[in-house]
């Protein structure tokens, strides 16, 4: 979502004009003349640009630096996750964000509190898009991560149906490590993986069969029982290492 593709050749201190399908994808980066962006050029390659000016037609660009990286070098990255407590969802968006995730779908989960509960005290789920966006500028990402609305756990788990690679994370003594399950998987990796992460009181066994019965591997992170951010963090960044 919102990689800027120039569709030219980019040359380095130079400007260049876009408009149609560039300037929709710059204009969900929501830029301010001035801003640096991430672009794309013709053949792929990721540079950082400056917005001269930016209009409803056409934007210009200042090219100013070569990121040296190839746009589709990493895995296309689905975290499910279930709906944590206090402020976590909003940590998981920010740092998954910033490791590489590429949609990140809220879930209700039967031993979590619900989106309604919380938003009850605070409303917040408005916002978790907007966190996205701002740690994708801040890390420099080419591409803003999609925040999907709050849905059902069989809903969520309808979004892996495309996924190479679909991963459980579960704390039960005695299912396969993660570095095990992981090892020698980087090409399928890379076709597609996603993340099931569970909520601070864990997985009821129903949902870990249903996630079983739909191609998710149980895998575990070592005998430490990590809170729910960690575990989900902790999971993309294992992948993006493995890809990399
Ligand atoms: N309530 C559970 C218990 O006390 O046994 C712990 C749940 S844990 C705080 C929250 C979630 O993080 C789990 O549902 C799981 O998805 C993930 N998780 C935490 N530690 C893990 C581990 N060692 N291996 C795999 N997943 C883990």
């Amino acid at each position: 979502m919102g990689r800027v593709s120039l569709g030219i050749p980019v040359n380095l201190n130079e400007s260049c004009t876009i408009n149609g399908a560039a300037l929709d994808a710059l204009s969900q980066w929501r830029p301010r003349p001035g801003e640096a962006v991430t672009v794309v050029d013709a053949g792929g390659w990721v540079f950082r640009a400056r917005v001269i000016s930016f209009g409803a037609d056409l934007a210009e660009l200042f090219v100013f630096e070569d990121m040296h990286a190839f746009c589709d070098a990493g895995a296309d990255i689905t975290l499910l996750q279930a709906f944590p407590d206090k402020e976590r969802m909003e940590l998981i968006i920010q740092k998954t964000t910033e490791l590489g995730v590429d949609r990140i779908i809220p879930f209700k989960s039967l031993k979590a509190a619900s989106l309604e509960e919380r938003d009850e005290r605070q409303k917040k789920s408005h916002r978790w898009q907007s966190i996205a966006l701002k740690a994708a500028k801040q890390c420099r990402r080419a591409t803003i991560p999609q925040v999907f609305d709050y849905t059902g756990f069989e809903e969520a788990i309808g979004f892996a149906s495309g996924a190479a690679i679909k991963i459980a994370l579960w704390e039960r003594a005695g299912i396969m490590s993660f570095k095990k399950f992981i090892t020698d998987k980087r090409e399928k990796l890379r076709q597609g993986v996603c993340v099931l992460s569970g909520p601070e009181g864990g997985f009821e066994d129903a949902e870990m069969e249903a996630a079983k019965a739909a191609g998710f591997i149980p895998v575990s992170l070592g005998p430490r029982i990590l809170r729910a951010e960690t575990a989900a963090i902790i999971a993309v960044g294992i992948i993006q290492y493995e890809i990399s």
